[in-house]
Order: structure tokens, then sequence, then C-alpha cells
């Protein structure tokens, strides 16, 4: 064994050593059984622990626990977004409407709105296109100060009709956004594959497992979108899986075809028209199943999902003398065969010449155990997630109206004005929060990843612990950069601090007591890889390292000689 060098302790003496404790507030009154733990929402659970506060549904005050959670999620993100060349900025909260009302989003309803004394109008940024496209196009001219690549981490605001699971669906909630400017497309791509793989790496970095779903990308149509989620019941999201290929699809965007058609189903018809009324599209699909309008659209690009009015549609078919200068499509779901028993045909007299008939296209949301679209092979499993990130190419969507345009010599030798092409980048850090939360908990309370765990170790003192050694320990945990907190709250007995520790979700727990300098550390709960590293550690040590197993040989306790606490600590930490 190796003894404890008695210069150190002389050392010590005459300086003080800075010792981080829990908060003031830590676990205030909580009295919690294996049951609680288990049946208590997990929200409800954040705030009885302290972690955070609910003034109102939906708005959050963050308490030292939480906090240091958010702020460690942050950190991941930072150092990812750095890795891909993003540049930090931080706008302003609050937003004019002037902009919104240029991109036409200023009727949204989820937008928080405000007056200042001379009645102009404000919202709370419920998200930065708007802004951040206004900032960049006022600060570039040429196409040589792209491409562009900006993040931010603040708070986000968007009146939630149904605030949800605290942290979950906020009315206020912490977000990391980005967006990005290329010049063209091919750039464009590129950037959005760079920061597609920083969101690997951070979902990587959090350690839970999580899938990147092909997402819709709504009005926009066209463009490139990624949804990025946690698998788990209490999300909001509906998500299929391939067994076969492995793609991953939100339902909304999700196309399967049938195992095999049944030709006596009923079929319904929902018509649309294209958004120059010059066509008419007639969509056939199983009476049962919902149409899903924007797999229409996918077959029929200028499709107008907005007029949706069958009798409005149908009247610009029926006057006979219009007629012959429109087209009409018929599109029938992949579940349908031209024996199926179709309903009447709404426009008499029509010449058959005009009719294109289009079949066999998945027009219809998907359910579990059809054929997945991509591969043709494997099928459907669906699973409820939680998105927790997302990934947009928004091309000029918002370079367009907003005119973020940059000049690009022509082949004239002159110069032409070009709309910067963009993408934007979300990830959701409270609502991260909030998933872990849920995914990790057990009957004995929480369990964060190392990385995010509001500290790593909390130490505890028995009274049997020579409390002058206290300072070689602190200062060796300090010297090893271990984030740390002692459990100092008096008149609580040292198995509740030890198991309150494991309720909060520390990774470890460091137990000083008479047999120092042997300390014991405690594990919470199970690693995220069968490949333990500190056994590395373990098998070439020169120290004093025992460890004690559970029936099933699970490491549960280890005892490690002073000199090698910190660096055990480490290899531990590894892969929790
Ligand atoms: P949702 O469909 O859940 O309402 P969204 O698609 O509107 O989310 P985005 O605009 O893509 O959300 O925002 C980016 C990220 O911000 C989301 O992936 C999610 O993680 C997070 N987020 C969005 N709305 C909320 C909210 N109300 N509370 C907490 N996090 C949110
Ligand atoms: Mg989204």
């Amino acid at each position: 064994m190796i003894g404890v060098r008695a210069s150190r302790y002389r050392h010590l003496a005459i300086r003080s050593i800075h010792t981080p404790t829990v908060p003031k507030l830590y676990l205030n009154n909580v009295e919690l059984s294996g049951n609680d733990l288990r049946n208590i929402p997990t929200h409800e659970l954040f705030t009885k622990f302290g972690f955070i506060h609910h003034p109102k549904p939906g708005l959050v005050h963050w308490l030292p626990v939480g906090l240091a959670i958010s702020q460690k999620v942050s950190q991941v993100i930072h150092h990812r977004m750095r890795e891909c060349d993003a540049e930090e900025i931080n706008l302003s909260l609050l937003s004019s409407s002037q902009l919104w009302q240029e991109t036409g989003r200023w009727d949204n309803t989820e937008l928080f709105k405000l007056k200042d004394s001379s009645k102009n109008d404000f919202c709370l940024v419920a998200t930065c296109e708007e802004e951040i496209t206004k900032l960049v196009s006022s600060n570039i001219n040429s196409y040589k100060n792209l491409p562009l690549l900006y993040y931010q981490i603040n708070e986000k605001f968007r009146d939630e009709k149904r605030p949800r699971s605290g942290l979950l669906r906020g009315r206020e909630f912490l977000m990391k956004d980005a967006y990005s400017f290329d010049l063209n497309e091919e750039a464009a791509m590129e950037t959005y594959n760079k920061v597609v793989d920083a969101y690997y790496e951070i979902f990587q970095d959090l350690k839970i497992p999580f899938v990147k779903a092909d997402a819709d990308t709504g009005e926009i149509g066209g463009s490139l979108s990624h949804e990025w989620h946690y698998l788990h019941n209490v999300g909001e999201d509906t998500l299929f899986t391939c067994d076969e290929c492995g793609n991953s699809s939100n339902i909304e965007k999700t196309l399967s075809f049938p195992e095999d058609v049944d030709e006596s189903i009923d079929v319904s018809v929902q018509y649309f028209m294209t958004k120059d009324k010059g066509t008419l599209v007639c969509a056939y699909y199983p009476t049962e199943r919902s149409i899903e309008p924007s797999f229409v659209k996918e077959e029929i690009p200028d499709l107008d999902l907005i007029e949706t009015n069958q009798d409005t549609i149908l009247n610009e078919f029926s006057n006979e003398d219009t007629l012959i200068s429109k087209k009409i499509i018929r599109i029938m779901d992949s579940r349908l065969n031209l024996r199926s028993n179709f309903p009447d045909f709404p426009i008499k007299f029509i010449n058959r010449s005009l009719i294109t008939t289009l079949t066999d296209i998945p027009i219809v949301t998907a359910v579990e155990n059809e054929i997945c679209a991509k591969c043709e092979d494997g099928h459907l499993k669906l699973h409820r997630a939680i998105e927790v990130g997302h990934t947009f190419y928004l091309g000029d969507k918002y370079s367009d109206p907003l005119k973020c345009e940059v000049e690009v010599p022509n082949t004239e030798g002159g110069l032409t004005f070009t709309n910067v092409l963009m993408g934007c980048y979300g990830i959701g850090i409270s609502r991260i929060i909030a998933a872990i939360g849920e995914i990790n908990k057990d009957s004995n309370g929480f369990r964060w990843p190392s990385i995010i765990a509001p500290w790593n170790v909390t130490v505890v003192q028995s009274p049997k612990f020579d409390n002058s050694k206290g300072s070689l320990v602190y200062e060796l945990l300090n010297a090893a950069g271990i984030s740390y907190r002692l459990d100092n709250r008096p008149k609580i007995g040292l198995g509740k601090k030890i198991k309150q520790s494991h309720m909060v979700g520390i990774p470890l727990t460091v137990i000083l007591g008479n047999q120092f300098p042997l300390v014991e550390i405690e594990i919470r709960g199970r690693r995220y890889t069968d490949d333990l590293q500190w056994k590395r550690l373990y098998e070439t040590r020169d120290f004093e390292w025992e460890i004690v197993t559970d029936a099933e040989g699970n490491d549960i306790k280890h005892l490690v000689h002073i000199d090698g606490v910190a660096s055990a600590i480490n290899s531990l930490l590894i892969d929790m």
C-alpha cells in the first residue's frame, strides 16, 4: 500500500481549499419512497427535487441543480458547434412585427405579442429566421462574405396552447438555434451535412440512443429536413423505422406499400387543384385510411394544399367551355387497383384525352407492418418519439422575402444579385433534460449521463472520518478537475445522503470514513457500454483497489486508496 505523504498535510494546513457543497435548498423536505419515485410523473419530481420551478404552466425558474444540468447540456452543444466552425452570437429576445409580416408569419398563433408605449408591435422570439436573415443581409454584400454559420443558445417563447409535462413542452424554453448562409445549393448541402455530423456527435456525447428521421418540410416543400428523436412512449411524435433498411421517418413523411391489395375495400376521393387552377387532381384512397395531402404533393409539386373546399375546387372545373384548357390527373393509392370500386366521376362530358391516371402511388398515412417504400423490402415498425432536434434546409424561403442577397460575377463580366441559401438547425435543451430525466428514471430516482450530471460525485463524510484529512481529498478532486459537491447538510444521516445522491441521479458517491486512506466509491445504476474502461486502469493499478459486486457480478462499490481515487473516478465516469 502506498502511504499518504505527510508533506501534503503540512502544505494543506496553511491553505484553505475551496470545497463546493450541495445547494442550500438541496432536496428541502423531500421524503419519497421507491413507489413514489416510480409513480410520480417525471416533471413533478423535477419540481419536488427543486431542480426547477414553474411559476405558471409552461414558464420556468431554473434552480441550482436544474441550471447546472442545463449548463452541462449547453457545454456539449457549444463544444460541437464550435468544432463545426459555427460562430456564437446572441440575438435580442424581442423582435419587431415588421419582419414577420414580410415573411407572412406574423399571424402565427404561437407568437407571444406585445406593444411598446408607442403602440409598436413586437413579439418574444419563437425562433429567429427573420432576425438573423435581416442581420446577415445588412452585413454582407459580396459572395466573398459566404459561407456563414451562426448559432446561439437562449430562451424561446411560444404560446403553446397545451404546455405539457414541464420542460417537455414549455411556453418558454431553452433552444440552441443555428442558421447557415451559402452561395449555392452544393455549398448549402455541404454545410447542412456538416451540422448533421455535429448533431451526431452531440447526441452520441449525451449517450442516450437517438434516431434521425426524415421529416416533413411543410409549406416549404421539396427541401430537406430531419428530426432528431428519442424513442419513448411519452413522446408526441410518431415515427416508423424499417426493419430491413433501418430508415426512420416521421409518420408525416413515411411512404408505405400494402402487403397485398384487397379489391373489395371502399374507395373515397379527395379533390385538389394546382396553384394555377389548371389541373384537377382526384386522389383515390381506401375509405378506412387517412389521406396525406403532402404525399399527393410529392407527385404534383404545384398542388395547392391551402384550398381544400371540395365544392370550390370542383366549381373551377364545372364550366364546359373552359374545361378544354384544363387537365385532370387521377391518382390511385397503392392499396387500390383499377378493379376497385371507385366513386362516380364528378365532371361530365370530359374529353378522355385530358385525363392522366397514375396508379400505385402511396398517398395514405402508413400503418405498422406495411412495406417500407424506401427499400420496398422491409416492414415498418411504429414508435412514439420525443423530437429533441430539427435540421432544415430552407433554400431561399427567408432570404427571398427579406432580400438577403449577394453580388456574384456573371458570364458577361458584370455582377448579378442572387439569393443566399439558408439552413436552420434547432435543439431543444430544456426538452432534452425532460426527456433524459424520463427515459433514465427508475425506482431509485434519476440517473444523469455523467456528461450532463449537475455534478459527478457527491462526497459524504461519515462521523468516523478524521476531518483534518478532508482537505487532502478536496485538493485532489480539485486538481483532477472532478465535478463534485460535498453533502455537508447537518442532521442528515450518511445512509440518507447516499440514497439521495442516487435519487438525484449523481453518477458516483464518495464516502469518507474510518478506513481512510481507503475511500469508498458507490456507483449509481448501470453503464452505457459493456466495454468498461475502468478495468484497464484497474489491471495496471499501483494503488489499493477492491471491488464489491452484486449477485449478478456488477460492480456496485469500489474501495480505492486515496492516491488512486481521482484516476479511478475519472475512469469510472467514462462509461457513465
Ligand atoms: P413541436 O413539434 O414539438 O412543437 P417544433 O417542430 O415546433 O416542435 P422546432 O421549431 O423544430 O420545434 O424547434 C426546434 C426544437 O426546439 C425542437 O426540436 C424541440 O426540441 C424544441 N422545442 C420546440 N418547441 C418546444 C417547446 N414548446 N418546449 C420545449 N422545447 C421545444
Ligand atoms: Mg420541429
